[in-house]
């Protein structure tokens, strides 16, 4: 048991970030119902009333490997997530970083960098900042002698299908062969040299994936969105890191909406969600069968589950708000697990 422990511990991280209270939540003078008293500690405190309707707070305690507060900034929850398994990456690994959590509670802010306004700013984002040390970390002379090649992919998964982003969302098609690879036919995969032409490509996808929407989280917060950076060396992979804006949580939830094709995507989300934290506890126990095929998601990132040097590191974002409780609570227990 304790070694398994310590593979666990060694593969998988598991944060949790508070979003700061909006202005929303602030006029509508909205109860903070969540303190982080250390560094890896996270309570929520849950108003309830007794049968004599006296008010009280339930308080829970959860813990982390990490719980960043509202103060924290997206470069200090990257360089205690992501930034170790850009190495993992150089040391033929695969890494993976998914951000989960309700909508609105920041994942895309985490991960892709601020658009809120017209000051549309990913530089600052976690796919740009592994991005920016991935460029750093071939320059260093044992990973230079290499000769590797670097390339970008930037796909949506919705409703248990692939959309290229970078191919004006074509819609592709996942195959897997008889050895069991998957792949993802016709994706773009895109040489970059630099941070810049990283930064390009997020702009590329990002305007690709929020265009033609009525309100700005309508289609993103049902999607998953799944940015890619490949080493290659003489053309054969070396190493490949996913950063997974996943869809918000909540929409698991949908599978009673009226609407027959709300209903058929909260019914995928909550699958792909499912399937998702099963892969990444049979990668963290080393177990022989991971149950990969339960969903598009956790198909397409296969390779990322399976093999000796696979990592992965989940970023919970939780919002700060009452109104948000049990949300928070439900992704506090996810990430838990
Ligand atoms: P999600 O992708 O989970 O639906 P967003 O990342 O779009 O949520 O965040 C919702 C709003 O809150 C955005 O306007 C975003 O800029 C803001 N926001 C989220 N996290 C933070 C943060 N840590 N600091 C400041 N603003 C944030
Ligand atoms: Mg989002």
């Amino acid at each position: 048991a304790a070694l398994t422990h310590s593979i666990e511990e060694h593969r998988i991280c598991v944060c949790v970030r508070k979003r700061p209270v909006n202005k929303k939540e602030l006029a509508a003078k909205e109860l903070d119902v969540i303190t982080i008293p250390s560094k890896d500690v996270v309570m929520v405190h849950e108003p309830k009333q007794k049968v004599d309707l006296t008010r009280f707070l339930e308080n829970q305690t959860f813990r982390f490997d990490y719980a960043f507060d509202d103060s924290s900034t997206n470069e200090m929850v990257y360089r205690f997530t992501a930034r170790p398994l850009v190495e993992t990456i150089f040391e033929r690994g695969m890494a993976t970083c998914f951000a989960y959590g309700q909508t609105g509670s920041g994942k895309t802010h985490t991960m892709g960098g601020d658009f809120s306004g017209k000051n549309q700013d990913c530089s600052k984002g976690i796919y740009a900042l592994a991005a920016r040390d991935v460029f750093l970390m071939l320059k260093k002379p044992n990973y230079k002698k290499l000769e590797l090649q670097v390339y970008a992919t930037f796909f949506e998964i919705y409703s248990g299908k692939v959309f290229d982003l970078l191919n004006r969302k074509a819609k592709l098609r996942v195959l897997e062969d008889g050895k069991q690879q998957v792949q993802v036919v016709g994706l773009q995969e895109r040489e970059v040299r630099c941070t810049e032409d990283v930064l390009k490509l997020i702009e590329v996808g990002n305007s690709c994936r929020t265009s033609g929407q009525t309100s700005a989280n309508a289609h993103s917060s049902r999607s998953h969105a799944v940015f890619q950076i490949i080493l290659r060396r003489k053309g054969k992979m070396h190493g490949k890191f996913s950063l997974i804006d996943l869809a918000g949580n909540e929409r698991g939830a949908d599978t009673s909406s009226a609407d027959r094709q709300t209903r058929l995507e909260g019914a995928e989300i909550n699958k792909s969600l499912l399937a998702l934290k099963e892969c990444i506890r049979a990668l963290g126990r080393n177990q022989a069968h991971t149950p990969f095929r339960a969903s598009k998601l956790t198909q397409v990132l296969r390779d990322s589950f399976i093999g000796e040097n696979s990592r992965t590191c989940m970023i919970a974002t939780i919002s700060p708000g009452m109104a948000s409780c049990e949300n928070t609570l439900n992704t506090l227990r996810y990430a838990n697990r």
